[in-house]
């Protein structure tokens, strides 16, 4: 054993060398159980590589695999008076909030960046769910309406991202206030004509849930996040029912008509371009030459501006398509509600052309 330990191990050390090796290499996934390489784990998104589980993303991430080239810029959020209630649990609320400032790096809950989706200006406003479970207090609220008028004055779509718990029960009825505020943010966006897409993320809930969360032009969520009001066994205690399984879902909602689609984090960037373009079919790149989801752009002698538009809001519409049956779900857009009722003239053929394509 001398010969052993003596000799070979301090020859085998000085080979290898005596690196230090990071403990958390490796992760295991909370749905199948896998081991997952760190590095892996973070190329692929955070998404399993064994079963697609998608594990939480940093908002910075998120914001990042959004945006075009992951390039954006910050939109400053107001300040708002903190802890006017003075309130105390356990712990009193300026020192909770401390400690997630100090935690987060951030002043609150929620992000607003303002970048390129597809071409199409964005402002994005996502919650943190590291600060405080992505709870809503008066910051958050501020950070969007900050984000509804900001997309109004650069004539951008407004996505909001949420991931909370619901409303920041230490501000009370400040918190509360905000339901209305969010859903009145909300609406000036949609005034402005501009489209308001929400992209639910794990978890939404409470009265995040109950006001702006649930108002978009399109619910677009990620795999198996949980969407709800109140929780699963809250609803089967007072019901004093049994709850089917996969309730409250990203895709029981789907199945049931409180999302549009469910779409993978790999997805995500691509979908959110062609259903912008869409949207804001003025940003329409529509290429010349065939293929899926391809319209034409010469329009010819008649080349109006109407006829333009409508031709590709028609391309938008087969894009839109491709896109979905790519995904393999089962969503039909209605393609009536996507068209503007005063572009009908070339629509409707190009429209037979797309159904018989
Ligand atoms: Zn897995």
């Amino acid at each position: 054993m001398n010969w052993l330990s003596n000799f070979i191990r301090p020859k085998i050390r000085s080979i290898v060398g005596q690196k230090d090796v990071p403990e958390n290499l490796w992760q295991k996934c909370p749905s199948c159980e896998g081991m997952l390489f760190h590095r892996d784990l973070a190329e692929n998104m955070n998404v399993c590589t064994h079963c697609g589980y998608h594990m939480k993303i940093s908002i910075q991430e998120r914001l990042a695999l959004m945006f075009d080239e992951g390039k954006f810029e910050r939109i400053a959020v107001p300040n708002v008076p903190q802890d006017p209630l003075k309130f105390r649990d356990k712990k009193k609320y300026v020192d909770r909030l401390k400690d997630a400032q100090s935690k987060t790096g951030e002043k609150d809950a929620i992000i607003v960046a303002f970048g390129h989706i597809g071409g199409n200006p964005t402002v994005i406003a996502a919650f943190n769910f590291a600060f405080m479970g992505g709870s809503m207090g008066a910051a958050v609220g501020e950070g969007l309406v900050r984000a509804a008028e900001t997309a109004v004055q650069k004539n951008a779509a407004l996505i909001a991202v949420p991931a909370s718990g619901g409303a920041r029960m230490q501000e009370g009825m400040i918190s509360l206030i905000q339901l209305p505020r969010t859903v009145i943010a909300v609406q000036m966006v949609k005034d402005a004509g501009l489209p308001y897409i929400v992209l639910l993320t794990d978890p939404t809930t409470g009265g995040v849930s109950a006001s702006f969360a649930m108002l978009g032009d399109l619910h677009l969520a990620e795999p198996g996040c949980m969407i709800g009001f109140a929780g699963k066994r809250v609803i089967e205690e007072t019901i004093r029912e049994q709850l089917p399984s996969g309730f409250q879902t990203a895709e029981y909602c789907r199945d049931h008509g409180m999302v549009d689609l469910v779409v993978s984090r790999q997805d995500l960037h691509a979908t959110l371009s062609r259903l912008l373009s869409l949207l804001m079919c003025r940003q329409i790149d529509v290429p010349t030459g065939s293929g899926p989801g391809r319209g034409s752009s010469k329009a010819g002698k008649n080349g109006s501006s109407d006829v333009l538009a409508a031709k590709a809001v028609s391309a938008g519409v087969a894009g839109a398509h491709a896109t979905l049956n790519q995904l393999g779900q089962q969503v039909e857009l209605d393609i009536e509600s996507l068209t503007p009722a005063n572009e009908v003239g070339d629509v409707s053929q190009d429209k037979r052309r797309v159904a018989s394509a």
